[in-house]
């Protein structure tokens, strides 16, 4: 603790100027106490991500005063999912996502940030946890309140103690922007065994292409993982592969992973995680953002009322039904024949599909979806 009388930095720190880091800090100025935000590099951030915001998300967005420019953002009203010959959409309950480039958002952010007041240091790299805030490469900092938002490999995680042994299985994330107008109104997930592709259009002319994969069973980790790159990927996607055939790629690959991280809690004494480093399972929801801001605008609360355990709650509050939704994807997606008949039932059942969305960007509540669902959709999976 910082002793009685001591003059601090600041009331906020945050380890971390990505999107979580960034939220978290305009949240805190928004509720009063000061802010400042240590990043490792400079803006704009790049950052291997789908890059789809989902409704909600959008909303936590505009509610922190953050404007994303129009002419750099598309809307998308739904997702597809695309599995051989199947095709399942649902769309989103009247309001949409939309894409935005990682560059634009983080332009936004940081922009909005630098509005309300927040001392940014960028370039300053995080190295040590010490009784009173964080060792820096440029000198000591002193705070009431540390957050680390340093991202998926959370130093400041591991340094708290609050870092939980790695999980078993592995998922790594690689993305390639193309320029070419986007074909479709929805965020598009192509199925395939052992892997994934997600096609966000972000701007006019432009779409993003994320690949998710595991490496296969047997396979050495990590080594399998950096081995996989994108065009390699792209060989399991011939319809994808057709759609941007003689697109230019409009940046450079970037990868990223393991993606699961487990947590032992999201707070230790004045500490708090949040974002990717409050704990992560899978990118295969494509939420990891809405969450980050809804946890940035919990965690403010929680320090303006100077009581980190309202933060730890709000945090299982808000991760459980996102949690539970991409466990249950992975689960699906690691049992290919299930999830053929998964996504066929979902194209039979597109209003099913549609509510399972507004549930997933909190339009609706869980007991909405009703009791006779989970009966229509195996009632659709036993279909020939
Ligand atoms: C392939 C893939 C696809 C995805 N698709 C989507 C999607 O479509 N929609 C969605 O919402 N989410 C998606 N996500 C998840 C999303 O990218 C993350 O949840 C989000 O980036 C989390 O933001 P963050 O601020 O917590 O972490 P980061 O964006 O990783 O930011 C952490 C920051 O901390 C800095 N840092 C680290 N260590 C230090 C240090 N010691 N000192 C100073 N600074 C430090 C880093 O430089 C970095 O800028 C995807 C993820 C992947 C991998």
């Amino acid at each position: 603790m910082t002793p009685a009388g001591t003059i601090r930095d600041t009331d906020v720190l945050v380890v971390g100027g990505g999107p979580a880091g960034l939220a978290t800090a305009i949240a805190s100025r928004l509720e009063g106490l000061d802010a400042l935000v240590v990043e490792r590099r400079r803006p704009p951030i790049d950052k291997a991500c789908g890059e789809g915001l989902m409704p909600d998300g959008l909303e936590r967005l505009r509610r922190l005063g953050v404007e994303l420019d129009p002419a750099r953002q598309s809307p998308f009203r739904g997702i597809r999912y695309i599995d051989g010959d199947t095709v399942a959409e649902g769309r989103f309950p009247g309001v949409n996502g939309a894409g935005v480039r990682r560059l634009d958002l983080h332009r936004a952010l940081a922009a909005r940030a630098e509005e309300v007041g927040v001392d940014l240091r960028w370039g300053t790299r995080v190295e040590a946890l010490t009784g009173t805030g964080v060792e820096t490469d440029s000198g000591s900092l002193s705070a009431r309140w540390i957050v680390g938002a340093d991202g998926l490999r959370s130093r400041l995680r591991a340094w708290a103690g609050l870092d939980a042994p790695p999980a078993r299985r592995q998922r790594f994330g690689v993305r390639r922007h193309f320029s070419v107008a986007p074909w479709s109104d929805c965020v598009e997930v192509y199925w395939a065994d052992d892997c994934e592709a997600y096609v966000t259009p972000v701007a006019a002319d432009e779409v993003g292409v994320a690949m998710l994969w595991s490496p296969p069973k047997g396979g050495k980790r990590n080594t399998v993982g950096r081995k996989a790159g994108f065009d390699q990927l792209m060989a399991s996607f011939p319809r994808l592969a057709e759609s941007l055939a003689g697109a230019p790629a409009a940046s450079k690959d970037r990868g990223c992973g393991p993606l699961r991280q487990r947590v032992k809690g999201v707070t230790r004494g004045r500490l708090a995680l949040v974002g990717d480093a409050s704990g992560y399972v899978d990118a295969i929801t494509g939420e990891g953002l809405s969450l980050a801001f809804h946890q940035a605008g919990a965690l403010a609360e929680a320090m303006k009322a100077g009581d980190l355990r309202l933060y730890a709650r709000a945090h299982r509050h808000i991760a459980a039904v996102p949690d539970a939704m991409t466990r249950l994807l992975l689960w699906i997606e690691r049992r290919p024949a299930l999830r053929r008949r998964v996504i066929r039932a979902l194209a039979r059942e597109p209003t099913v599909f549609s509510r399972l969305l507004a549930i997933h960007c909190r339009a609706l509540p869980v007991r909405r979806l009703g009791i006779e669902t989970a009966p229509r959709l195996l009632w659709r999976m036993v279909q020939p």
